[in-house]
């Protein structure tokens, strides 16, 4: 049985809550979207996290995803999700690509100055078969930076990001949806 979070899974007079559940008033309740599972022995009910029916990702989505790496001429993106599918987990279809010509429209001379590791950023799938990624779109880019020193999330100041604790300033290709968590 798939179920979304919130949905009524069982009763506490029958089962035990398991992982990725909640009791209240007599009713067991999922956390996260996915799939249940009961286990006879010890009758615990658990939501194992996941989907039934995984959104296929198309060219032309826009995913949200974190740099997990950076190269001379690629940054690495591990994607969490894409837009407009809020209530299901997406297929892990390992690291996608943004390639260095794919940042922005003007010349990238060095590929630390666009983005940085472990920073949220939204970009458009263009290749699907080999996972590549483009920001170059004014809406596209980074949406939130950690401070490559402190680890701190940076906040925007002009062109460029200030960390407020450590007051380092660093620069991204960021989205013109920078800090407003709008997807
Ligand atoms: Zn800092």
């Amino acid at each position: 049985m798939f179920v979304l979070p919130g949905d009524s899974i069982g009763a506490t007079e029958e089962f035990r809550a398991g992982t990725q559940t909640y009791e209240s008033a007599g009713n067991i309740y999922a956390t996260v979207a996915g799939t249940v599972k009961t286990d006879n022995r010890d009758r615990t009910i658990s939501v194992i996290p996941g989907t039934s029916t995984p959104p296929v990702l198309k060219r032309g989505d826009v995913v949200i995803g974190q740099v997990t790496g950076l190269r001379d001429s690629l940054v690495l993106v591990a994607i969490a999700g894409v837009r407009g599918v809020t209530d299901r987990a997406i297929p892990d279809v390992g690291p996608a690509v943004i390639h260095v010509s794919n940042i922005k429209k003007a010349y990238v001379k060095d590929i630390s100055r666009e983005f940085g590791l472990f920073d949220i950023v939204k970009a458009r799938i263009t290749d699907l078969r080999n996972m590549r990624l483009d920001t170059s779109e004014p809406e596209l880019g980074v949406m939130k930076a950690l401070c490559s020193r402190c680890r701190t999330a940076m906040t925007q100041n002009g062109s460029r990001l200030m960390c407020p604790e450590c007051r380092q300033v660093e620069t991204r290709k960021t989205s013109t949806d920078y800090g407003s968590g709008i997807i």
